[in-house]
């Protein structure tokens, strides 16, 4: 089935961010390629259009034939939204080695996996956009979030290297930079003194925002014109201070 609008890939599709910007572009009328490893959360969205795969990020090679899959049937990826990522925070002198590991392993080779899978095929064609999911713990470093800050200034610093790299080619590069978005992606943090810490932080600011507010500025940046780029997205609550 054909679409008259460009193919767009979202990995980490299965919940908050990524699900929020795949009901976003589909609405829009994008076909979307559903990566992430929850087959049955990207089934469950029922999007139409849409190329599902159970995707490990850290699996180049199932990444790069999802994206072969979906191109076969809507046309290039236009857009890659490199989001999949966790959030394993804890005070680094307790934290077992093995959630950094994990969080570098899929924070910055996964993200460098999903931009692989279509960057020569953008230069190719001189058209394509790379979102690139960072966070403002990617612009400052807090105490208790160490690991998960350094994936995340890595994905800044590939980020601006990529944007001049892909500018000649007329391919934009965009960074997303979220505070606090209500998601699933504390469920997963162990530390109990800093889930505490950040649960008591998202609660004196009156909560987190909402993830279709971030999905509606990507698309917005999406939407300029080809020559027009958006270099970098910072959405947090208005009462974040830190
Ligand atoms: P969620 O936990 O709701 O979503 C994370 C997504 O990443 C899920 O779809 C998950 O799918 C996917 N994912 C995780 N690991 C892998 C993997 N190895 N392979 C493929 N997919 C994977 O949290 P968010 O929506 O908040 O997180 C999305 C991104 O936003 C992350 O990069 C996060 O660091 C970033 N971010 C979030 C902020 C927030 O406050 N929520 C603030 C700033 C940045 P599955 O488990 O099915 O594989």
């Amino acid at each position: 089935m054909t679409s008259q609008k460009p193919l767009v890939a979202i990995t980490g599709a299965s919940s908050g961010i990524g699900e929020a910007v795949a009901r976003a572009f589909s609405k829009a009328g994008h076909p979307v390629l559903l990566m992430a490893r929850r087959r049955d959360r990207l089934e469950a969205l029922g999007l139409p259009n849409a190329v599902i795969h159970q995707v490990d990020v850290r699996d180049r090679a199932a990444i790069a034939a999802a994206v072969a899959d979906a191109e076969a049937k809507y046309g290039p990826v236009d857009m890659m939204f490199a989001n999949a990522g966790i959030a394993r925070l804890g005070d680094i002198s307790r934290q077992p080695p093995e959630e950094w590991d994990e969080m570098i392993d899929i924070n910055t080779k996964g993200m460098l996996n999903s931009v692989h899978a279509v960057m020569n095929g953008m230069i190719e064609r001189e058209h394509g956009t790379l979102v690139m999911m960072s966070s403002i713990a990617g612009r400052k470093v807090y105490p208790d979030h160490t690991v998960y800050c350094g994936t995340k200034f890595f994905v800044h610093a590939i980020s601006e290297s990529l944007r001049e790299y892909l500018a000649p080619h007329g391919v934009r590069v965009v960074v997303v930079s979220p505070g606090i978005i209500d998601t699933e992606v504390l469920d997963h943090v162990k530390d109990e003194n800093t889930l505490a810490n950040y649960k008591a932080n998202k609660q004196a600011i009156g909560g987190g925002i909402s993830a279709d507010i971030v999905a509606d500025l990507i698309l917005n940046a999406y939407q300029q014109p080809q020559r027009a780029i958006v270099q970098e997205i910072v959405i947090t609550p208005t009462r974040q201070q830190y």
